[in-house]
């Protein structure tokens, strides 16, 4: 039996997450639910599991509600020794201190929020590997990348292929995209997921925070991480080994299959989800994606490559104008201009826990002024 605590359990991920459990009650005890801002969400996830602990971040909503709040108790919480999984579902980098303490406890980690690594990867990866824990990716290209190197050597990889399905706007040039609205951005084709992932799928800095988050989970050189479109979002990405194979992962996008296989591993007990078939599903199609209208995943390359904190910079700038264009401040390609011109600031730093949070506080409150004086 493994006992997990969800980060994020009002969320998408977490959610899906709960779902798993049900199926695999014998395998998986739920014995922690951390949520955000939303307490009667919470709790009424929480009625499910009534020897859970349960916390919210947010300590003035946690104590309207009765409940506990706070980071301090969420750390309390993931560092106890009744906690062998720790699924890291929040949306963005909120939830990098509880990563970092779970993992000095010896917790293994289900990562869902590639913020954490995008922007502290220098930090989080050399402790995975001191405090010998397991970090399996949720993400599912990531899930994806880890299903076809199971027993592959080290060294054996090529190249890293992550598909992306294009967003709501593939095809568009960035003429039609000035005046769209929030809702055809969450309009999203394939995948059904929260409010920040979808935007950044829509302007596919989602692909540019999975290239970061696969040189860090896989330890491989950003220019070997390549990116394919392939809207019927079947295989979740492929990868190319130096003997000239090219392994992929089929399925239907559906997020229980990599929740299932983050928290089960190597395992792969029935999830209820149907396999995909060859003569039933879409025809399968590929295209290179169009970098000169959705520049974010050339921004991440960029910040990647400027190194140090930059990646950090940019991914609050990110985040924040991402919400920013959710709560109608900003237009659709205003996210990837503001993000580009926080990365024009920024002054890349050597990475610690503390000049990393600092430089995610900054970018944040650049990120808003500049939203705000070309709004106003
Ligand atoms: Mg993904």
């Amino acid at each position: 039996m493994k006992r997990i605590v969800i980060l994020g359990a009002t969320g998408s991920i977490g959610q899906q997450t709960i779902e798993v459990v049900r199926q695999h009650p014998e395998l998986l005890k739920v014995v922690g639910l951390v949520g955000g801002t939303r307490a009667s969400e919470l709790i009424a996830v929480a009625s499910e599991f009534p020897e859970a602990k349960v916390v919210l971040f947010d300590e003035n909503a946690a104590h309207g509600a009765g409940l506990l709040g706070g980071m301090a108790t969420i750390i309390d919480l993931v560092t106890s020794t009744e906690v062998d999984l720790v699924v890291v579902a929040v949306a963005g980098v909120i939830g990098l201190l509880p990563t970092i303490a779970a993992i000095k406890a010896g917790k293994d980690i289900a990562l869902a929020s590639k913020e954490v690594l995008v922007a502290a990867g220098e930090i989080v990866m050399p402790l995975v590997e001191r405090h010998k824990i397991r970090m399996t990716p949720v993400d599912s290209e990531h899930s994806a990348v880890f299903q076809c190197l199971q027993g592959a050597p080290e060294n054996s990889i090529h190249e890293l292929i992550l598909t992306a399905s294009g967003g709501p706007f593939r095809g568009k040039a960035s003429r039609d995209l000035q005046s769209v609205t929030v809702q055809e951005a969450l309009n999203h084709p394939t995948w059904a997921m929260g409010g920040k992932i979808t935007i950044d799928s829509a302007t596919l800095m989602n692909k540019g925070l999975e290239i970061i988050e696969a040189k860090w989970l896989f330890d491989i050189p950003l220019d070997q991480v390549k990116v394919v479109v392939h809207p019927q979002s079947i295989i979740h990405s492929l990868v190319k080994f130096k003997d000239g194979s090219v392994l992929g992962q089929l399925g239907w996008p559906n997020m229980r299959l990599p929740i299932q296989y983050a928290l089960l591993y190597p395992e792969r007990p029935p999830s209820g989800v149907k396999n995909w078939n060859p003569t039933e599903g879409p025809s399968l199609t590929f295209e290179e994606p169009d970098l000169e209208t959705f520049r974010s995943l050339n921004l991440a390359r960029e910040a990647e490559k400027a190194g140090k904190t930059m990646p950090c910079a940019m991914n609050a700038a990110n985040e924040e104008a991402a919400n920013a264009f959710l709560r109608g401040e900003c237009g659709f390609l205003q996210i990837a201009e503001t993000v580009e011109e926080v990365m024009t600031l920024h002054t890349p730093q050597n990475v610690d826990l503390e000049t990393l949070l600092q430089v995610d506080l900054q970018s944040r409150e650049q990120t808003q002024r500049i939203v705000r004086s070309k709004k106003g």
